[in-house]
């Protein structure tokens, strides 16, 4: 074995501590717990029972998001997102990076990216050899591209992203609830073992501990999830709440905020049922994520709004026909649903590429420079053209 490699597999074996140190901790609580709380200490039946049913569900919800987190493999960016071998080559060859920019130019215009570095140029990762799509970054721990990279987390031993966000949060959620449960249903054996009213056993030292474990995980827990609520309440990932995404036109901090409901369905998916499971149900394919139109408030929101609401009043047998599929309602006031519908009808859509170039998004959205001109042709094609516009809006 080579010096190199042996160092890499010791990193591998210690990056495990944490994660055994959580599992004994909680292996000891639940017998402290179990055994020496609700057999030894407490006496009535009744309350006995009732105290393992519940505890029983909260340590298996803990437990089972805890390991979903630690066994999802983190989603990396698929071969599509790798250069071809002769720009491979052409890239590796060039010296100057306008140069290697401009390969990269001409790769990416095939490809769903839309964000940028912090220059204006095409995202790259050295070490993968590839374009890294929106929301992906290269974790130097995993040392891999991954997708919608949150951060790379000790206490699970993996990469929180695309692949086990949901899982992460409803992990935090569920240590939380443990800790609380444990924390309140203890305290009476706690005030009593400071009041001398516990018989003088071992199990009166498992519960002071019990008590002080769950109620000090709880306060370092809590900041933590409700950073993390507040990230997916803005559909904002760690690294983009210290470095906010640039896009065509610029860093947009809340380029990927779509309101506060559909911020949450995109990590919880929209189903009520699997939401509080660690049940993979994240909406989206880790690539292309919808972005917001523009400031709902600004003049050009407004005349975006309006231009779509009519286009869709135009159209809405089309769109009524379409309406199983896409959940569409035409009415909906709210541009930035628009949006996000535009994406799930810009899947079913056959325009291509050269139509897609068609028309300017200026073109579209300023209307206000021209009210009286009439834009709205009520004809399929340019209402289509307007979805995807709207789609590539920001590109
Ligand atoms: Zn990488
Ligand atoms: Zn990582």
């Amino acid at each position: 074995m080579a010096p190199s490699q042996a160092v890499r597999c010791c990193q591998r074996g210690l990056s495990w501590i944490p994660v055994i140190f959580i599992n004994l901790v909680v292996c000891w609580s639940y017998y402290a717990y179990v055994v020496e709380l609700c057999i030894y200490t407490i006496t009535n039946t009744e309350e006995q029972v009732f105290y393992l049913i519940v505890f029983h569900l909260c340590f298996f919800m803990f437990v089972w998001s805890y390991w979903k987190t630690i066994i999802s493999k983190p989603a990396t960016p698929s071969k599509e997102f790798c250069l071809p071998k002769a720009e491979k080559e052409l890239y590796e060859k060039e010296e100057r990076p306008e140069a290697q920019q401009e390969i990269l130019k001409r790769v990416a215009r095939d490809l769903p990216v839309y964000t940028r570095t912090g220059s204006g140029a095409i995202r790259y990762c050295d070490r993968c050899q590839l374009i890294k799509p929106d929301r992906c970054h290269h974790c130097s721990t995993c040392d891999k591209c991954v997708l919608k990279m949150d951060h790379h987390c000790p206490w699970v031993n993996n990469c929180v992203g695309f692949s086990n966000y949901k899982f992460f949060v409803l992990f935090l959620a569920y240590s939380m609830l443990y800790c609380v449960y444990i924390s309140a249903t203890v305290l009476q054996y706690f005030i009593k073992f400071w009041t001398n009213h516990l018989p003088d056993t071992h199990a009166k030292f498992h519960v002071l501990f019990l008590f002080f474990v769950a109620a000090m995980f709880f306060i370092s827990i809590l900041s933590l999830f409700t950073y993390h609520l507040w990230l997916v309440g803005k559909n904002r990932t760690t690294i983009e709440a210290f470095r906010a995404p640039v896009f065509r036109n610029g860093p947009d901090k809340n380029g990927f905020t779509l309101g506060f409901r559909k911020n949450i369905t995109q990590v919880f998916g929209d189903q009520r049922l699997s939401c509080c499971l660690p049940i993979y149900s994240s909406l989206g394919d880790g690539y292309t994520f919808p972005t917001r139109l523009v400031s709902v408030d600004s003049e050009q929101g407004n005349v975006e709004h309006q231009a779509i609401k009519w286009t869709l009043e135009w159209h809405q047998d089309y769109f009524s026909s379409l309406k199983d599929t896409l959940v569409l309602r035409p009415h909906v006031k709210d541009p930035i649903a628009l949006r996000y519908k535009a994406l799930r009808l810009a899947a079913l859509s056959p325009l291509s590429e050269k139509d897609l170039q068609c028309v300017a998004v200026e073109d579209l959205f300023n209307l206000h420079s021209y009210p009286h001109r009439p834009l709205f042709a009520p004809n399929i094609d340019w209402t289509q053209r307007l979805f995807h516009q709207v789609l590539r809006h920001g590109d």
